[in-house]
């Protein structure tokens, strides 16, 4: 079996992870199906959130009385101390337990560190002499709080946005990471939904022996097709290359990845999901892009205000009103059944 040691914290795991941001999205008894299923299937590190509503909850429910069989990581959004421990708190009673074996600032926009005057970076160290945390990470979208985090030595892991479309950037953070010892944990290796082949992003993942992927998992076919790269790891072969290089030409560059940063918008814009579409249309034609509810969100971009207030929040640099304007135009197009 496949495993990846998380850098200086000796965590070592398959090489699978389990992204729970999804099972938010399912009931009680869904989410503890595939979170059970998971784990028989080999997946032993699950990753969750304080902001991820009630997956922490899922969590504590699937794996009460086996605690010391998996590897739990939440994230904190908070950028005060009290907030902090009342998270901290939150967390390890949703969970039914009292440790986290990793503990993360979620996408902070600067890099926590002691004696910067937030007192965030020392909570983290109180919380581990408590031996209510085992590990302290960080999360970033913005590359150079990543790259910040990465010098400072002061984080055992660092969680990342990577898949085959990261840019060379990227990819130079991943291997910094690796000379500094520390893990790194790649979110969003589907880029969001646009990869569609999960045995080339498993592939890509493979060549990186320090990365540990967690895959966002919602659905039983989807982990399903993870558990069996568990039991047959996809190799880089010309076929899954010659995937790679194709999606590289048609997606790489500035696409909206979906995260959500730029929200909330004044007039009510679901950007993250609007702002794709005219590549998640032709990469998978799906009734579900053109259902009624999702053509009123896509007209909804017609209201645009133009405050620019995405723009100054997208760590990706996009023009967001003009790729929204764009998708829209290749949306009417869709419905007025023209090719885009
Ligand atoms: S520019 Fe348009 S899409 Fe962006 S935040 Fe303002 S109203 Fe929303
Ligand atoms: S426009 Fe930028 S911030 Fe907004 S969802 Fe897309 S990538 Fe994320």
């Amino acid at each position: 079996m496949n495993t990846v040691t998380l850098g200086k914290t000796g965590i070592v795991t398959n090489k699978n992870g389990f992204g729970a941001l999804p099972v938010q999205r399912v009931d009680d008894q869904t989410a503890v199906r595939l979170l059970r299923r998971a784990y028989e299937g080999g997946i032993t590190f699950f990753d969750t959130a304080r902001a991820y509503t009630d997956s922490e909850h899922k969590l504590g429910l699937a794996f009460e009385g086996m605690r010391e069989k998996i590897f739990i990581a939440s994230k904190t959004g908070s950028v005060t101390p009290e907030g902090f421990w009342k998270d901290l708190e939150t967390t390890l009673s949703n969970l039914k337990t009292d440790y986290l074996d990793l503990y993360q600032f979620h996408n902070p926009d600067f890099c926590p560190k002691p004696g910067d005057g937030s007192g965030m970076y020392e909570c983290m160290c109180q919380a581990k002499e408590q031996g209510k945390i085992r590990h302290i990470g960080i999360t970033n979208h913005r590359l150079l709080v990543a790259l910040e985090a990465v010098e400072s030595g002061l984080y055992e892991t660092l969680q990342f946005p990577f898949s085959y479309l990261a840019s060379r950037e990227e990819i130079e953070l991943v291997e910094k990471c690796q000379k500094a010892g520390m893990g790194f944990i790649a979110m969003k290796g589907l880029s969001g939904g646009l990869i569609n082949n999960s045995a080339a992003a498993y592939a890509f993942m493979a060549q990186f022996e320090h990365v540990l992927p967690i895959w966002g998992i919602q659905r039983e076919t989807e982990l399903e097709e993870f558990l069996s790269c568990i039991e047959a790891p996809p190799a880089m072969t010309p076929e899954i290359s010659a995937v790679i290089e194709k999606d590289r030409e048609q997606l790489q560059g500035d696409f909206c990845r979906g995260c959500g940063y730029c929200m909330p918008c004044p007039a009510g814009i679901e950007i993250n999901a609007c702002a794709r579409m005219s590549l998640m249309i032709r990469r998978a034609p799906s009734e579900a892009q053109l259902t009624k509810e999702m053509q009123e969100k896509m007209m909804q971009i017609e209201h645009c205000l133009h405050c620019g207030r995405c723009i100054s929040k997208c760590p990706y640099h996009l023009n967001t009103p003009e790729l929204l304007q764009k998708n829209l135009k290749d949306y009417k197009e869709i419905l007025a059944g023209k090719p885009i």
